[in-house]
């Protein structure tokens, strides 16, 4: 049988370029699980995805009874769950005042980090009884959550701190929006989400990986310079930006090769190792890549699960 994935945020950039690699094979159904129903079905056609290989269903990743009515539905849809990749992010790097999700917490940590806890956690049961061959929770990282490169050390840096910020509920009205304790800066609650997705696809890995044979992993896919995650920049980073990432850091990739590199971590016999960050080099060969020292802070990641656990609603 055709294998069953989940995309979140299918319905642009590296979502919709691997939503679209992996139907193009014939071997997947892909499900879009996307915020936006009509935005997500004009792309799926726009970019030639055959119509019996793909599902469009709303998912809504800054509202917890969003998620969990899309794994209700999901469920009610009968079809086994084999990968589930989170991908969908907000990025809000000039925004001067936080903003928050239907449960209150700032919205970039909220979406991308707590939206996507709370959905694997819930998926979890359903990878499990899968009966696929190669079963996977793929959540996206990214390099500007590494402290230990060059791109990972522009400031704003990422940085956790203790957690206070989020035990406290990122609210911005009893405790701060942000996860240290700290101001509000929208660039960095970027980067500390991405840091959160790392430590949590490590905490899965350690928690779940020998008893239920899943993989778990992330990856960082390169510059993709050019998708919408940059809407919301000054439009003179927006002009500069890709010619920059292609001719000075080349560090530059097509939304068509970061999607062909996120379907090959979804789809390659060769990448079933769990609990890795994987990267690509010049000649685009994939490697396991070396996470920061705080990304890779087992005793961090353990908290961050144990305190997302609470926000969520789930302990
Ligand atoms: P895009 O902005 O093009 O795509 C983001 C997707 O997330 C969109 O489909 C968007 O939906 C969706 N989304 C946003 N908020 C929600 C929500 N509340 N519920 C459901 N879906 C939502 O950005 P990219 O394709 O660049 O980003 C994809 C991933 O790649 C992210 O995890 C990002 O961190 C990562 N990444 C990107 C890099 C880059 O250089 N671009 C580099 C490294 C990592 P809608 O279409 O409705 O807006």
């Amino acid at each position: 049988r055709k294998g069953n994935v989940i995309v979140t945020g299918a319905s642009s950039g590296l979502g919709l370029a691997t939503a679209k690699a992996l139907a193009e094979t014939g071997k997947w159904h892909v499900i879009m699980a996307c915020r936006n129903f009509l935005k997500a079905e004009k792309a799926a056609k726009s970019v030639g995805i055959p119509k019996e290989n793909y599902t469009v269903m709303h998912l809504d990743l800054a509202s917890f009874d969003s998620v969990r009515q899309f794994v209700d539905n999901f469920k009610l849809s009968g079809r086994p769950l084999d990968v589930l990749v989170c991908n969908a992010a907000v990025y809000l790097p000039t925004a001067k005042e936080p903003t928050f999700t239907a449960d209150g917490f700032e919205l970039s940590v909220g979406t991308n980090h707590l939206g996507h806890f709370l959905l694997s956690r819930l998926l979890l049961e359903d990878l499990k009884q899968s009966d696929y061959p190669s079963k996977r929770l793929i959540i996206v990282g990214s390099i500007t959550g590494n402290t230990n490169t060059l791109a990972g050390n522009v400031p704003p840096k990422a940085n956790l701190g203790d957690l206070r910020g989020l035990s406290g509920g990122l609210s911005g009205v009893n405790s701060s929006p942000m996860i240290d304790g700290g101001e509000f800066d929208g660039a960095k609650a970027y980067k500390d989400s991405k840091v959160c997705n790392m430590l949590t696809m490590q905490e899965f890995h350690r928690r779940f990986h020998e008893e239920t044979e899943i993989t778990f992993a992330s990856l960082y896919p390169g510059c993709i310079a050019t998708t919408g995650l940059f809407r919301e920049h000054i439009p003179l980073f927006r002009l500069l930006f890709p010619p920059f990432q292609k001719y000075i850091t080349k560090g530059y990739v097509s939304e068509e090769e970061a999607g062909q590199r996120l379907a090959q971590v979804v789809s390659d016999p060769n990448l079933t190792k769990s609990g890795v960050y994987w990267s690509w080099n010049k000649n685009s060969s994939s490697f396991e890549n070396q996470l920061s020292k705080e990304a890779s802070d087992a005793e961090k990641a353990r908290k961050l699960w144990e305190i997302s656990e609470k926000l969520v609603g789930l302990a």
